[in-house]
């Protein structure tokens, strides 16, 4: 059968599986020796080469769930994060990354490029005329986010990538919080795209890893900074991470269901303030995202308004945990002005439109009805100082 013709869910359960040839269990063997026998073969076998078996076999699946030619996983999102920027960003090359992105990808930029003498601009937003306006003659990327955390806006795909290709631009996506179930963002031209696979491709909140996904010529390229840098992922998690994204898209469909009842839910709630999900279509660019997105995710944000402490609204959830990741089978709600963006300044974060009030929440795979009752149980219980 070819492999074009897989259904999702196959493609998550079989491919970049390693056949037991020896014993025939029914999953893949996990090879951890860092050590392969040197014969004068080609393939030079080590971890850090990217290239052991499970290493291999898995960005199979990652490549391919991705539309991509290629793939290399790393040791987290930040390490594929700071490997692709840094294989096709130089001194004196200039980066233009939308403004509304991860505090610690924002973060990086602010802190590492000035070291290596790379020159970059925030977008004022994230309309491609934004991004337009922030190129410059020795712009090499561009980097976007959609949808972006933690406010879940929403960038126009297509139109970026063909501003990008038009000038012979680079172009990289985070795809973290659609996950390739949701958004296959290299069908609209982007040439590279980015996984903190600690999300939803591991999805149980025990694995830490990030994932490149383009064409074999850009994984190359990225490769080549990869052995220098030395950031492969451990061949236990490699092989974790194929077995947790056996259930990708079960889940991630499963989260993406209740996700869209739980944002009408809170949309009609008076103690809620705004809520923020691209499948609202009260968001700004609900059309936009029914266009480039196969589902609307599972991860939405909402303000609470003021008098309700939000700090003290998350004490009182029973079911939903407070966490600092997202996009496990658990429902998970944070503060991204205490947690994820704490690294930005109140200014900076005043900037963007993250709140004190906005929490974040990363909808879990529980029964829906569950998940409304222990919101409505928490805002009934969180004291209110005074209603706005
Ligand atoms: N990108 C997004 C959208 C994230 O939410 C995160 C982490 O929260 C990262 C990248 C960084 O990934 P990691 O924590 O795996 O390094």
């Amino acid at each position: 059968m070819s492999k074009k013709a897989l259904g999702l869910n196959t493609i998550c359960t079989h491919v970049g599986e390693i056949k037991d040839e020896q014993f025939k269990g029914a999953i893949s063997p996990i090879y951890l020796s860092t050590s392969y026998e040197f014969d004068n073969v080609d393939v030079k076998r080590y971890p850090r080469y990217f290239n052991t078996p499970n290493q291999e076999y898995l960005v199979k699946k990652i490549a391919m769930l991705e539309h991509a030619e290629d793939a290399l996983i790393f040791a987290s999102g930040m390490a594929a994060i700071s490997h692709m920027f840094l294989a096709f960003l130089k001194k004196g090359d200039h980066l233009v990354v939308q403004n509304t992105l991860y505090g610690g990808t924002s973060n990086f930029i602010k802190e590492e490029f000035p070291k290596y003498g790379i020159e970059y601009t925030f977008t004022n937003g994230y309309d491609v005329s934004d991004f337009e306006a922030a190129i410059q003659p020795n712009t090499k990327l561009i980097h976007l986010e959609t949808p972006s955390n933690p406010l879940l806006t929403v960038t126009d795909i297509k139109a970026v990538a063909d501003l990008a290709n038009s000038k012979g631009i680079i172009s990289s996506i985070d795809n973290t919080f659609a996950s390739p179930v949701n958004q296959n963002p290299i069908d609209f031209g982007i040439d590279l795209v980015m996984h903190s696979a600690t999300k939803y491709l591991g999805g149980h909140s025990d694995i830490l890893a990030g994932a490149v996904a383009g064409s074999k010529a850009h994984i190359e390229r990225i490769w080549n900074v990869g052995k220098n840098l030395g950031g492969s992922l451990s061949d236990f998690t490699v092989w974790m991470l194929e077995r947790s994204m056996k259930t990708l898209a079960l889940r991630v469909k499963a989260q993406t269901k209740n996700a869209k009842k739980i944002a009408k839910f809170l949309d009609k709630n008076n103690k809620i303030a705004k809520v923020n999900y691209p499948g609202l279509k009260s968001h700004p660019q609900y059309e936009l995202a029914k266009r480039q997105m196969h589902d609307f995710g599972a991860m939405l944000s909402f303000e609470l308004v003021e008098g309700i402490d939000a700090m003290a609204f998350q004490k009182e959830l029973n079911l939903i945990k407070s966490s600092m990741s997202l996009a496990g089978v658990e429902s998970t709600m944070l503060l991204p002005s205490e947690t994820s963006h704490a690294l930005l300044t109140q200014e900076e974060r005043d900037a963007v439109g993250i709140s004190n009030q906005l929490i974040r929440f990363s909808v879990g795979i529980e029964d829906y009805k569950d998940l409304k009752q222990d919101i409505k149980q928490a805002l009934a219980t969180t004291k209110v100082s005074s209603l706005a």
